[in-house]
C-alpha cells in the first residue's frame, strides 16, 4: 500500500512539475512576444482624453436641461464612465506604471475623483473577487442583486410571482 501511494504521489509531483514547465514555457512566450509590454501611449492618450470627454459630457447636459434628450446624454456618459473605470482598474492591476505609487493616483484620480466610487473599497471587493473567481459566498462580483447566476440565487433574489415564470 506503501508503495502505491508514493508512486501515487511520485506521479502527481511529475505532472505537477510538467505543468509548471509547461506554465513556464508559455509565460516566456508571451514575455518575449512583447504583450505584456506597458503601453504607454496608449494610457497616456486615454488619461488625457477621459477628464475632456467627461467635461464635454456634462456641458452637453447642462447644455440641453430638462429634456427626453437627456437618455443619449445618460447612454453616452455611462460609457465614459464605464471606460473610466476599466483604467482605474488596470491601474489598480498595476499594468500601466512601473511604480505603485504611480498606479494608486491614477486609481484614485479615476475611481474616486472622475468616476465618484471609493478606490478602497473597490480594491478590497476586487482582491476577493480575483482571489476565488465566480465561487458562490466568496465572489462579491456575482453577488449581485439583480442579476442571478444559478437557479438557487435567481430563486433568492425574485419575488414569488416572478418565480413561477422562470424556466426551469
Ligand atoms: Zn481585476
Amino acid at each position: 500500500m506503501g508503495a502505491i501511494r508514493s508512486t501515487t504521489h511520485a506521479g502527481a509531483r511529475a505532472s505537477a512539475r510538467r505543468g509548471t514547465s509547461e506554465f513556464a514555457e508559455l509565460a516566456k512566450q508571451i514575455r518575449d512576444s512583447g504583450w505584456l509590454h506597458r503601453r504607454y501611449g496608449y494610457y497616456w492618450t486615454k488619461l488625457i482624453a477621459a477628464p475632456l470627454v467627461l467635461a464635454l459630457g456634462l456641458i452637453v447636459f447642462i447644455w440641453i436641461g430638462d429634456t427626453w434628450w437627456q437618455l443619449f446624454t445618460a447612454a453616452a456618459l455611462a460609457i465614459v464612465f464605464t471606460q473610466i473605470a476599466f483604467r482605474g482598474h488596470d491601474a489598480a492591476h498595476r499594468q500601466i506604471f512601473v511604480t505603485g505609487r504611480w498606479n494608486d493616483w491614477i486609481s484614485l484620480i479615476l475611481g474616486d475623483l472622475l468616476v465618484g466610487m471609493s478606490y478602497g473599497w473597490w480594491q478590497r471587493k476586487h482582491t476577493r473577487h480575483h482571489a476565488n473567481p465566480n465561487k458562490l459566498g466568496s465572489d462579491p462580483d456575482i453577488e449581485l442583486p439583480v442579476i442571478a447566476v444559478t437557479a438557487e440565487t435567481a430563486d433568492r433574489h425574485l419575488p414569488p410571482l416572478l418565480r413561477s415564470w422562470q424556466c426551469a
